[in-house]
């Protein structure tokens, strides 16, 4: 389709731009109408540039109506979405492809897991390719296990979701003709493109989605968010100057489930959100002791607790 036709790419993740686009229409109806109406206007320019450098990671951003998104960011991306999907599977009773494998298999994934999220974070200051014998996201074309395989198969639909919500957040700038001065003003600025995601994912819940579907929806949006913390150099980026402040940012997503219609979400919603806050603690060698008796218990601390880290880093 329009606007993904042109990003061919260096790394596997070019393979997946055809997913991202499926994604992209399965939550944004009139979606290819509005990229078109971007190029007419953009003197026929793609509206979306993935760009292919070999830099380290940029974050997506909105310029002069055009959605810049870099291939090395998408292969962090990916790397993210398959880490923390790992995790999540571990805390799942009913993963069919987990339960019946081996001791020796499973460590094998988790030191996969581990490797790729080392090499998504040796991305942020210096670039280097895929290593292939590592999950990635054409998986069949290597000597990769069937465990591996499968993980790697659900990471695709995964990160074309959070892809899919990225370029939302980026598309909310454009139609909502943002151009802030102040730190104010920019700071409202990405609240209402965060919000005109997650409205975008919420908007089409309604269809006939399997409750999979749905759930992993849900996983695509906290991911949307929470990837950030992994994105950042140092704790003391916690704090933004035109961004709100990243902490602010997720658990304003966290709270956002907990009205109405979305509440039914709130299982999901905690313990994954949890498991973001968890790894990220992990990452940066934080020594917590979460309370382990409910999930939104052990959300709502982790909320003070990281708000806290975050003053301590200013
Ligand atoms: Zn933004």
């Amino acid at each position: 389709m329009f606007g993904f036709d042109d990003f061919k790419g260096n790394t596997p993740i070019a393979d997946l731009r055809y997913n991202i686009e499926e994604k992209y229409n399965h939550f944004f109806p009139n979606g290819e109408a509005y990229l078109k109406g971007l190029y007419k206007k953009n003197k026929k320019e793609n509206p979306i540039n993935f760009h292919i450098d070999d830099e380290p990671i940029i974050s997506p951003y909105a310029k002069n109506e055009r959605i810049n998104i870099q291939e090395n960011f998408l292969a962090f991306l990916w790397c993210i979405c398959f880490y923390m999907l790992w995790y999540y599977e571990n805390t799942q009773i009913k993963v069919d492809y987990l339960a019946n494998s081996d001791a020796r298999e499973m460590q094998n994934l988790e030191s996969h897991a581990t490797q790729l999220f080392e090499w998504a974070m040796s991305l942020k200051t210096k670039f280097s390719s895929w290593n292939l014998r590592l999950p990635n996201p054409t998986p069949e074309k290597e000597p990769l296990s069937p465990m591996a395989v499968k993980l790697s198969l659900k990471t695709n639909d995964l990160f074309s979701r959070v892809t899919a919500i990225i370029l939302f957040h980026e598309l909310g700038h454009i139609y909502g003709e943002h151009s802030p001065l102040t730190n104010d003003e920019f700071i409202q600025c990405e609240i209402d493109a965060d919000n005109f995601s997650n409205e975008c994912v919420f908007n089409n819940q309604n269809k006939s989605l399997s409750e999979a579907q749905k759930s992993i929806n849900i996983l695509a949006l906290l991911l949307s968010r929470g990837y950030m913390f992994f994105a950042i150099p140092r704790l003391n980026a916690l704090q933004q100057n035109r961004h709100p402040n990243l902490v602010v940012r997720y658990f304003h997503l966290t709270n956002w489930f907990c009205v109405s219609d979305k509440e039914k979400w709130l299982t999901t919603v905690q313990c994954f959100a949890v498991l973001i806050c968890e790894r990220f603690c992990t990452y940066h060698k934080i020594c917590l002791n979460p309370p382990s008796n409910s999930a939104q218990k052990m959300l709502t601390w982790y909320e003070t607790e990281l708000n806290h880290i975050m003053d301590l880093h200013e």
